[in-house]
């Protein structure tokens, strides 16, 4: 996962294919920082599958109250959504400690 790092503006945010090295916010040319997905960025993941896969549980079978299914897998995906955010926020916090750590040196 790419993420710049504005030294300028303080803040880092994930790097996207259609800009180039220069902050979007300020202009100036910035650091691009690799970093590995976390841990809760993956489980945030794995969440979302499987309440995706228990929405469409009751499309397949017949069973006894089928909302409950999907209720609860809408739930399932919403906590993977929050988890999935409490993630890319984690790695943006590690590539803007990557890139001052980087400065000191
Ligand atoms: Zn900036």
């Amino acid at each position: 996962m790419k993420y710049k790092y504005c030294a300028k503006c303080q803040r880092s945010y994930i790097r996207s294919r259609l800009e180039g090295d220069r902050c979007i916010y300020c202009g100036t040319d910035c650091e691009t920082i690799d970093v590995k997905r976390n841990g809760l960025y993956y489980f945030g993941y794995t969440l979302m599958l499987i309440g995706a896969a228990s929405v469409l549980i009751p499309r397949f079978m017949t069973v006894t109250g089928p909302s409950l299914f999907v209720y609860t897998g809408i739930a399932v995906v919403v906590a993977g959504a929050v988890f999935v955010v409490m993630g890319s926020t984690k790695m943006a916090k590690t590539a803007e400690e990557m890139a001052l750590s980087e400065e000191k040196e």
